[in-house]
C-alpha cells in the first residue's frame, strides 16, 4: 500500500482527496471509487494463460501441445488434439480448464498443456 492517492482518471490531476469511500478531484470535479479500476488484488478475475502466454477465455478453442496420459485409458490425448468450447474453472490441483476432449469425454486440463487455436 502507498500513502499517495492515485491521480484523477479524468484529468490526471494529483490533487485528488478522499471523501468518504470516494476520491474527489478538485480540478475537474470527477468522483470515483478507489476500489474500482485496475486493482488486481482481492476478488479480481483470475487471468488464465496458455502455454505461450495467450489469455484464455470461456468458449475458446485450444490445441493440446503434448501427449497427455489419461487415467483409465490406454490411449493418450494426442498432441494437436483440438478442444472446443473450453470453460475456465478453479479445478483440482493446477487444472484450470474444464472441457470435453473429442474421443475422451469431459475432463479437466491444465492451461500449461494447451495453446489457443
Ligand atoms: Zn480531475
Amino acid at each position: 500500500m502507498s500513502d499517495a492517492l492515485p491521480p484523477c482518471p479524468e484529468c490526471a490531476s494529483e490533487y485528488a482527496y478522499e471523501d468518504g469511500a470516494l476520491l474527489v478531484c478538485p480540478m475537474c470535479g470527477h468522483e470515483w471509487s478507489p476500489d474500482a479500476g485496475d486493482d488486481a488484488a482481492g476478488d479480481a478475475v483470475r487471468v488464465i494463460k496458455d502455454a505461450v502466454g495467450n489469455v484464455l477465455a470461456d468458449g475458446d478453442t485450444v490445441t493440446v501441445i503434448k501427449d497427455l496420459k489419461v487415467k483409465g485409458s490406454s490411449q493418450p490425448i494426442k498432441v494437436g488434439t483440438k478442444v472446443r468450447g473450453i470453460r475456465l474453472v478453479d479445478g483440482v490441483g493446477d487444472h484450470d480448464i474444464d472441457c470435453t476432449v473429442p474421443g475422451f469425454g469431459p475432463m479437466q486440463l491444465k492451461s500449461s498443456v494447451v495453446k489457443k487455436a
